[in-house]
């Protein structure tokens, strides 16, 4: 059995102030019955991480290196987001993969040094709409889902998320048999690649303008085990309305 796993990713939004909303999110939920999530920027961590250490809210980074340390000038470490208190991080987030030209094998270096320094990678994964426009949506996803996701996957180190490129931050949302459609793919190469137990085990994130308005929909899909929700997690009155959502599912 999955359990279910809502996830907010801040982006470059958030300071100090912010800390409230996710404060707030933590004195409403004391002990939910889906696992939380914020990553906020690497400026916040650790001290969001404080902020929430005796609430059942884990916190990620957005993004990591894949070495362990060295002259990489602007870049954080897993070891370093280990550190501020962080138990996940995203990867392959199509904003990166888009502005800074990450292909998946980096971003399978990335998850693999995740992996070893003991976080989860919430490795992600989206087709543009000009992929899907031409049909091409399957191949994409299962390139980039073969090509990201490192060996040694498991259903602690691992979370997909599926995030159509046109959905994020559009307020567009595929119909729900397009969703049920990819996350049937995913878990399918997934049992095919780890085996029935694993691929089984590993959850399946949708992500791309979920909102309380429509995640009740979404989150009936078969394989969607919760959301990566970017700007909806921001305030926790708009967080609380998907949690809500995934809690009943
Ligand atoms: C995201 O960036 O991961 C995301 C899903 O953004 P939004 O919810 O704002 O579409």
């Amino acid at each position: 059995m999955r359990r279910k796993l809502a996830a907010g990713n801040w982006k470059m939004n958030g300071t100090t102030i912010s800390l409230t909303e996710a404060e707030n999110l933590a004195k409403a939920y004391t002990s939910p019955s889906v696992d939380l999530l914020i990553c906020p920027p690497s400026t916040l961590l650790s001290r969001l991480s404080e902020t929430l250490g005796n609430s059942p809210i884990a916190t990620g980074g957005q993004d990591c290196h894949a070495a362990t340390s060295g002259a990489h000038t602007g870049d954080v470490s897993a070891e370093m987001l280990k550190d501020s208190g962080a138990t996940y991080v995203i990867l392959g987030h199509s904003e990166r993969r888009d502005t800074y030209d990450e292909e998946s094998e980096e971003v399978r270096a990335k998850a693999g040094t995740a992996m070893e320094n003991g976080l989860t990678a919430v490795v992600c994964l989206g087709e543009s709409l000009a992929q899907r426009e031409a049909n091409n949506t399957l191949d994409i996803i299962g390139g980039q889902l073969a090509g990201s996701v490192p060996d040694g996957a498991t259903g602690e180190n691992l979370v997909i998320a599926y995030e159509p490129v046109w959905a994020i931050g559009t307020g567009l949302v595929p119909t729900l048999e397009q969703i049920a459609e990819v996350h049937g793919f995913i878990r399918e190469r997934l049992i095919r690649r780890f085996g029935e137990e694993t691929g089984n085990a590993i959850r399946i994130l949708y992500g791309g303008s979920v909102k309380a308005a429509n995640a009740t929909e979404i989150f009936s899909v078969a394989d969607v085990d919760g959301a990566l929700v970017g700007g909806a997690s921001l305030k926790a009155s708009d967080f609380s309305g998907i949690i809500d959502a995934l809690e009943k599912a």
